[in-house]
């Protein structure tokens, strides 16, 4: 017996529906009906999830999705959605599955934090009449300059990777995205000179010519690597750990794989694609130090090999760790970052804030006089423009964008996507709904919504009397605190706003 009421209600507008049924056939989730006999459209609500699919595509606008108002006694202690959860696993006993970034009522510090601007003196900079650079590149830099005996400096730069600005997008497998999605992101990349990421299922084989513009991963279960996977790339990525889901693995079930995924994978149609929660060859540093050396042998030490962690209590030891493994590069991935599918509970209670998380990495490797190691790409939950600057100077180089890339193609945060029906063609793999994303529409969209940002960057920068990324990066002056306690600035390394 189901004692759970719908969380939304499709509310039609009789008056203005003409009964055109674009709402029955465009719902995966097959919340609207047609009852012949009143010949009107009719609704389940409890099989909406709030995608917004069917609203906005109705041609008269007689849809909206409202929050139920039907709600328990609730109190602080017991709130809706706790007693939800409750009557859910009680009628299931399985384990909560929810898919995108912890949403949950934690501090967002960046909306915490205000930015510097010049006035009358260090004068501000305009950028659409000086320079203004925004390319960054990432891996390690030279301990000290060296000179030959005729005193031309050495360049002993090992592999670097260059970006035309200093945001990529994120870490999604072929498998927990479609094709379609995965295809928009290798074009937007490679008409913006930024990277995508391959995420941990291969990479197929109409993608190897967007290798210039290619991270490949090797995650736990090592799907689809190969020799000729890892050179395709421009950078190779190990996953370690990932914000959404600190600590545990990773589980595609059979049903997704399928096709071209499975050949991708390299495992056979139909099986559970398994990712365990370690690697089951690395306990150590010393482990993951092998690891990496053995991805430099393999592709003749010309690949940079960044190593992604999620952002936990002991991060800055983590990467103080990591920075000196031969790693070229570390992703920190925050709690708010985004997963096709994670355990609710480990989403909503594991990790760390990814600016608490930098801020400590960036003065732990400066303090240790390591930062030049190794770049820091930062992760989970950059929203907007702001975002990326207030990243950069707190102490990244660059910064991964994923759920934002995925709205910018459609997605509209149902989270769901776990079940697999994603009704805008996204976290699909059913042939009907992943045409639904076309991707020539797609990657215009990911590449407008990167020159916007690249613009904005460029301003904000220009606003603060900075002309380079280089020179915003760590640059915590350019930082103050609004609202937060001693504790919290001092973590952040940034002054409060009037000081
Ligand atoms: S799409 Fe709009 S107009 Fe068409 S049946 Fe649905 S509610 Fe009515
Ligand atoms: S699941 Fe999406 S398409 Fe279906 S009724 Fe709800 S909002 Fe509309
Ligand atoms: S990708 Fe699709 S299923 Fe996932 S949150 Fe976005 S709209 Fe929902």
């Amino acid at each position: 017996m189901n004692f759970i009421y719908p969380e939304y209600e499709i509310v039609r507008n009789h008056e203005k529906c003409t009964n055109c049924g674009i709402c029955k056939k465009e719902c995966a989730n097959e919340a609207h009906g047609f009852m012949e006999s009143a010949s009107k459209m009719t609704c389940d609500d409890a099989k909406c999830v709030n995608c917004h699919r069917c609203s906005v595509l109705c041609p008269t606008k007689a849809i909206k999705i409202i929050k139920s108002g039907n709600t328990y006694k609730e109190n602080t202690n017991w709130s809706n959605k706790t007693i939800n959860e409750i009557q859910r696993q009680a009628e299931s006993g399985g384990v909560l599955l929810s898919g995108m970034g912890n949403p949950e009522n934690y501090p967002v510090y960046f909306d915490k934090i205000l930015l510097n601007a010049s006035q009358v003196t260090n004068p501000s900079i305009d950028p659409l009449r000086e320079p203004m650079e925004s390319k960054v590149h990432l891996g390690a830099r030279p301990k000290k300059i060296e000179r030959d005996t005729d005193g031309k400096i050495k360049s002993n730069l090992k592999p670097q990777m260059f970006l035309s600005m200093p945001v990529m997008f994120s870490a999604m497998s072929y498998g927990s995205i479609s094709y379609n999605a995965h295809e928009s992101l290798a074009r937007a990349a490679t008409e913006l000179g930024v990277m995508y990421n391959t995420g941990e299922g291969g990479l197929h084989e109409n993608f190897y010519k967007y290798g210039k513009n290619t991270i490949v991963q090797v995650a736990s279960g090592r799907f689809g690597v190969h020799p000729t996977y890892l050179n395709s790339g421009s950078a190779i990525e190990i996953k370690m750990g990932q914000g959404g889901k600190p600590g545990i693995g990773g589980h595609l079930p059979g049903t997704k794989i399928v096709g071209d995924i499975s050949a991708t994978r390299m495992i056979p149609e139909g099986t559970d694609a398994i990712s365990p929660a370690p690697h089951h060859d690395i306990y150590s540093i010393e482990d993951l130090c092998q690891l990496i050396y053995s991805l430099k042998e393999v592709t003749n030490y010309t690949k940079p090999v960044i190593v992604k962690i999620a952002a936990v209590h002991n991060v800055a030891a983590i990467a103080s760790g990591i920075a000196r493994s031969g790693a070229d590069i570390i992703a920190l991935d925050g709690f708010r970052g985004g997963t096709g599918a994670a355990p609710t509970r480990i989403r909503d209670n594991v990790g760390l804030p990814i600016e608490l998380a930098l801020a400590c990495v960036d003065d732990r490797l400066r303090d240790e006089g390591i930062r030049n190691n190794v770049s820091i790409i930062a992760g989970g939950s950059i929203r907007s423009s702001a975002d990326v600057v207030k990243a950069i100077a707190l102490g990244a180089d660059c910064v991964y964008i994923g759920s934002a890339a995925l709205i910018a193609l459609g997605c509209h945060l149902c989270r769901t996507c776990h079940a697999g029906n994603c009704n805008w063609g996204i976290a699909t793999q059913i042939p009907e709904l992943t045409k639904r994303l076309n991707p020539e529409v797609g990657y215009k969209r990911l590449v407008n919504l990167m020159t916007a940002w690249r613009n904005e960057i460029k301003e904000m920068m220009g606003g603060m009397g900075i002309n380079a990324i280089e020179s915003l990066k760590g640059n915590r002056l350019m930082l103050r605190g609004v609202g937060m306690n001693e504790k919290e600035l001092e973590i952040l390394g940034i002054k409060h706003a009037g000081e």
